[in-house]
């Protein structure tokens, strides 16, 4: 029997191999293992979707729990971590630092240890997962930073947290953004431009503003889109309220972060591609408008 692929979309192969990236700033810490996870190697599928071997880390409503649990354990063994034991929190888009010793914790955003056999991890597909080693006093931080962990600093209070209970200092720090959706993708609405503006003094830095390209039928007859909004004297070229779109730039917000809370900027890594512009290597939940899978960004000690 011959089975019929329709040449338009043919269904992409994968390998049932994780692809993962590393960090280079992190790869050389013999001690450590860290990794972030693509979508490519898991078991998982998507209805209609045009990929298959999906890699979904998270619990969603589309999954179930085995094919989830087969992808993470695929994850672990493709960055050496097999025998780490697997910590994820319930995230909530806080800033609460969690500890990790003899007790796990269940609910926070960012995760701090000094032990040995613990592979923290954090679960986004867009919000960026920040993977912080100490290098000297052998502590590892994993944190969950979307727009609202970043507005309540919590890079920064990470950092600030290694230094109060480890010992830390900021120069030993090496920290690694992973992939998330940034600034050529991640518009926002006022609200959270707002917040940012009373939040930070360089705002402007991280906000940029675009407006929608003229239309033919707006440069054309301009005078139909005279509106309450738009008096008749203002110029028909600049931009007003329903045409602005204000853009924030997540990776330039928590580098700013880092850097003040003492880390030099040649030890933060922040070159991870957009999730919205790569559909073929990464989940995205804006893109995809919430039907999508999740990923990791894992940081762990290992076992002696
Ligand atoms: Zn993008």
């Amino acid at each position: 029997m011959v089975r019929k692929v329709s040449p338009k979309q043919p269904p992409r192969r994968r390998t049932s191999v994780p692809t993962v990236l590393h960090a280079p700033l992190l790869a050389d810490i013999p001690w450590l293992v860290h990794a972030f996870s693509t979508r490519a190697g898991g078991v998982s599928s998507f209805v209609n979707s045009q990929f298959a071997h999906e890699l979904n880390l998270g619990n969603v409503a589309w999954d179930s729990t085995r094919n989830v649990d087969e992808n993470r354990r695929r994850f672990r063994v493709a960055l050496g971590a097999a025998d780490l034991r697997l910590v994820v929190l319930r995230q909530i888009h806080s800033d609460l630092i969690r500890h990790v010793d003899s007790e796990i914790p269940t609910t926070g955003d960012a995760l701090i240890t000094d032990k040995a056999g613990y592979l923290l991890s954090i679960i986004a597909a867009d919000c960026l997962p920040i993977l912080i080693a100490d290098s000297k006093q052998r502590v590892i931080a994993a944190v969950h930073c979307g727009w609202r962990g970043t507005a309540r600093r919590l890079a920064e209070k990470v950092v600030g947290r290694m230094r109060m209970f480890f010992n830390s200092q900021p120069q030993h720090l090496r920290a690694a953004i992973g992939p998330g959706i940034r600034r050529c993708c991640y518009r926002i609405g006022s609200d959270v431009e707002e917040e940012f503006r009373s939040q930070f003094t360089y705002a402007s830095k991280v906000l940029t503003s675009r407006s929608d390209p003229p239309s033919p039928l707006r440069e054309k007859y301009p005078r139909l889109f005279i509106t309450y909004k738009s008096p008749e004297f203002k110029t028909f070229h600049e931009p007003d309220e329903e045409t602005r779109q204000i853009y924030l730039d997540l990776v330039l917000a928590n580098v700013t972060q880092l850097v003040d809370a003492g880390l030099p900027r040649n030890q933060i890594y922040s070159e991870a591609p957009c999730t919205s512009c790569h559909p073929e290597l990464f989940f995205s939940h804006r893109r995809d408008a919430g039907r999508t899978g999740r990923m990791m960004g894992s940081i762990g000690i290992k076992n002696k």
